[in-house]
């Protein structure tokens, strides 16, 4: 059967880009799927989307927020009654195996009764005038149109974080999937269309990085930028959006340490350090990629970690018995490949993994082994860059002190966790970890929608997803002042 062509939506159309170009889109777990043809859009595309969007932003700001949050409510209903097949889809799309996808659409359909919750609560303040007969107040007004610029990693529930948000704040949207991901933020988007989203108010265009992200930031009727991706772009796309005077939030790379003291329990700290590593294949930004072990137990957490990660289950995330699928491309497999001969260089100890499976093995797909580094240090690039793969590093360290060092020794600063039964280390490590978020026996993965997300130093500029900290991204502050005196 021939793959079918999806075209961009601009103005509740369906559309060819004006480039006149498409890309394919291929199956990870198998390069003789097609996902699908897109449209590979340049710079007329983006402009036809955001004049479409400012068009909608005239009427959708009037809708009144409850009305708007009962399109989200509907939606979060549909993708309920959806998510078996688009989780299927984002399998065979990104590779991730099931349960895995399934968390992700009902990420998404979390945030959608979480974010239409918030339709009836964009509570400004009411406060007591200076002076006589006056009356003040401050609401929440939309910001206008928001580019959005989306990974591949969740791809479903990251456009829903940006999206959810900023329609129920009375913002239109332009949104730009990764190439690698874009069937599922299709499906997304239509479902919010299925749920009665109007025309125009959220529009879609495909393509690669520089030739539509970079104008979806440039363009002057976008009004706020929205990127989530790797530190590289983020700081491409912040310093663009800085010299456009443009709000914008980044959330970006992480280098996660998981610290496990001599007083854990072991086999819960492992079954965390197991997930937090190898779940989504290691590419999560929140992945475990540094698990810094104390020196009383570091030989036998290090030799049960090398045991279940040989045990792990590789193939197609379709087969319910897969317990890590493929990368999402060949780039991403090389990007492992290098970290893992970098770390040998270094002098870090390979314990399992580090290469592709024997060509064919799981037949045409981007497959990577579960990887193990020994005798890393804190130094060591291994333990200091993003490899965004199935490849975690094991440091030794004294005590909790030298711990909380390494773990904060790096540039990045987005999830952290601890493993110990000593609560008075709980909340030094709650208190002392530079990161957005700490979790406290429990892996370094795992965020709820109702809670801030995002990180500090490198990781993010300040802004948050989730939560109502979202709201503050998606409006922008109005104070009125009424004069009721008659004379
Ligand atoms: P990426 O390469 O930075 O790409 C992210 C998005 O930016 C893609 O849509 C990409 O388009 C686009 N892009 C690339 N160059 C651009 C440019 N010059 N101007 C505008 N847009 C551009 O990241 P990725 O590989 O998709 O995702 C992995 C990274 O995301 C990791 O570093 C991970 O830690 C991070 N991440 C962070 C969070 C968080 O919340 N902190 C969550 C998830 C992922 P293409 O379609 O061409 O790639």
């Amino acid at each position: 059967m021939p793959a079918t062509t999806y075209k961009n939506l601009i103005g509740g159309e369906w559309v060819t880009a004006r480039t006149g170009s498409t890309f394919q889109n291929l199956s990870p777990a198998n390069h003789d799927d097609v996902i699908g043809i897109f449209q590979a859009s340049g710079a007329k595309d983006v402009d036809a989307a955001v004049t479409a969007a400012a068009e909608a932003f005239k009427s959708w700001r009037l809708v009144p927020a409850p009305k708007r949050a009962e399109i989200l409510y509907r939606t979060g209903e549909l993708l309920t009654r959806r998510k078996e097949q688009y989780a299927r889809e984002m399998t065979r799309e990104m590779g991730k195996v099931l349960s895995e996808t399934r968390g992700d659409v009902q990420e998404a359909i979390d945030t959608a009764y979480y974010m239409a919750g918030e339709g009836r609560r964009l509570f400004g303040q009411t406060t007591p005038s200076e002076l006589q007969n006056k009356f003040a107040m401050s609401v929440r007004m939309p910001v206008g149109v928001i580019g959005m610029i989306a990974p591949w990693n969740f791809p479903m529930a990251i456009p829903s974080w940006k999206l959810f948000p900023a329609l129920v704040c009375g913002n239109t949207c332009v949104i730009k999937p990764a190439e690698d991901t874009p069937l599922s933020t299709f499906n997304l988007v239509q479902t919010l269309i299925d749920a009665g989203l109007p025309p125009g108010v959220v529009n879609i265009v495909t393509g690669f990085g520089p030739d539509a992200g970079a104008p979806l930031v440039e363009h002057p009727g976008v009004r706020a930028v929205s990127f989530t991706g790797s530190s590289e772009v983020g700081r491409i796309i912040g310093q663009t959006a800085a010299g456009l005077f443009k709000p914008c939030s980044l959330e970006m790379g992480g280098k996660n340490a998981m610290i496990v003291l001599d007083d854990a329990n072991l086999d819960l700290a492992l079954d965390g350090a197991v997930w937090g590593a190898f779940g989504t294949t290691g590419q999560r930004c929140t992945a475990t990629s540094r698990i810094i072990v104390q020196k009383g137990v570091v030989k036998e957490f290090t030799k049960r970690l090398v045991e279940r990660a040989k045990a792990l289950k590789i193939g197609d995330g379709l087969d319910e018995s897969i317990q890590m699928g493929p990368q999402v491309n060949e780039q991403q497999i090389e990007t492992s490949a290098r970290y893992c001969e970098i770390a040998r260089k270094e002098g870090a100890k390979l314990l399992t993994g580090g290469r592709r499976p024997a060509r064919g093995a799981f037949g045409r797909g981007t497959f990577f082994e579960p990887t193990v580094f020994g005798g890393v240090k804190p130094q060591m690039r291994i333990a200091q860059e993003e490899v965004f793969g199935p490849v975690v590093s094991v440091l030794e360290c004294r005590s909790f002190d030298e711990a909380l060092e390494i773990a904060n020794g790096i540039q990045y600063g987005l999830s952290t966790a601890l493993y110990s039964r000593d609560v008075n280390h709980a909340f030094k490590a709650m208190r002392d970890l530079e990161a957005g978020i700490t979790y406290i026996n429990a892996p370094t993965i795992g965020a709820e929608v109702h809670l801030p997300f995002g990180g500090v130093k490198q990781t993010g500029n300040g802004h948050r997803e989730g939560g109502t900290g979202a709201l503050d991204f998606y409006t922008t502050w109005k104070s009125v002042y009424v004069d009721y005196s008659d004379k």
